[in-house]
């Protein structure tokens, strides 16, 4: 069984000027996967472009009709938001782009995925666009395992360094959707305390793992292994979707964090560990050596190519995250045998 990767052009048309979510980041995964080989030991998936019925499954109607007349005019969704006449045909693209990678997976074609697209999702809300996002693709992907495959559990693992908040409300009276997130706290957008843990039947189903600047390869791991995989392990995902953001990597201009390439791989294992389905989609990450590197090793892990990319650092100074750890579990012992 094969590992595919998703790509299309109208990716790159999504103009955002001299905006760091920009088109080049793309342009710099292909070359590296391409300059590596890497691309000829991948399947390539075809992106569809989503209907507009399946972008309501997640978003409200009179939204899409918003984010297309703003595309029309050149305008922003939000002050961090810019979008230009092809980012409505791009959004709908990267959205379908996930949906067909979860579609191949489903129907046995394709071991694992990964969704090389933009703009990126998860900060999109219902009706609101914010944070470099039009349309949340992993949510819309999550309510299309639900609704099309008859999925009943899937887990989505969102180690971007900014909370996923968009994707985090889509799902939180939702028992069928575990939405776990790692990141930056205090930090935009404000959102993901350990206190909120979903409502309603949704209650226990939301785990937010907030952290500190600095926490670097040995941080995350710990938190993954002592918070992560005890909880996914009870609820026993049939399906992981991973929002990945490589702007917790070392070398990110916007965020604080300090994970090194390599450490990519070691968490898309431990993703591995916990079901054999999974998609991996493109959120963020602006450094185009960190980004480029970050994803190499994940299709490193996802396909199994025995490339020699570094290990997990453990050696240097870094911020101590066992206290969150201790918060984080002592909230989440409520609802998980933690
Ligand atoms: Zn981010």
């Amino acid at each position: 069984m094969s590992t595919g990767y998703v790509f299309h052009p109208i990716y790159l048309k999504h103009d955002t000027g001299t905006h760091p979510e920009r088109s080049e980041r793309l342009t710099a995964i292909m070359n590296l996967l391409t300059e590596k080989g890497v691309l000829d030991r991948l399947v390539k998936v075809e992106a569809k472009k989503a209907l507009i019925r399946e972008i309501e499954q997640n978003h409200d109607h009179a939204y899409i009709e918003h984010v297309q007349k703003v595309c029309e005019r050149e305008g922003a969704l939000d002050l961090d938001t810019p979008v230009s006449k092809d980012s409505f045909e791009a959004a709908l693209f990267a959205a379908g782009g996930l949906i067909s990678a979860v579609d191949q997976i489903m129907n046995g074609k394709l071991r694992n995925a990964f969704a090389l697209v933009r703009p990126p999702g998860h900060h999109a809300e219902r009706a609101r666009g914010m944070g470099f996002c039009l349309f949340n693709n992993v949510a819309i992907a999550a309510r299309h395992l639900k609704l099309v495959h008859g999925i009943e559990r899937v887990l989505i693992i969102d180690w971007d360094v900014h909370h996923g908040n968009g994707t985090q409300w889509s799902f939180y009276e939702d028992p069928s959707v575990l939405y776990f997130s790692t990141h930056q706290y205090p930090h935009y957008p404000g959102t993901g305390r350990i206190e909120d843990g979903g409502s309603g039947e949704g209650e226990g189903f939301t785990v937010n793992v907030p952290l500190p600047p600095g926490v670097g390869d040995k941080g995350y791991l710990e938190v993954m292994r002592e918070v992560l995989v005890p909880i996914a392990s009870e609820f026993s995902p049939e399906f992981i979707l991973i929002s990945s953001g490589s702007d917790v990597h070392e070398r990110d201009p916007l965020a604080g964090m300090k994970v090194t390439s390599g450490c990519f791989g070691t968490f898309t294992d431990i993703a591995r560990e916990l079901t054999s389905k999974v998609a991996v989609t493109l959120e963020g990450g602006y450094d185009l050596t960190g980004l480029s590197e970050s994803v190499l090793a994940i299709f490193n892990s996802l396909a199994g190519l025995d490339l020699d990319l570094g290990q997990a650092t453990y050696d240097r100074k870094e911020r101590d995250v066992s206290d969150v750890i201790s918060r984080v579990k002592n909230f989440q012992r409520s609802y998980w045998g933690i």
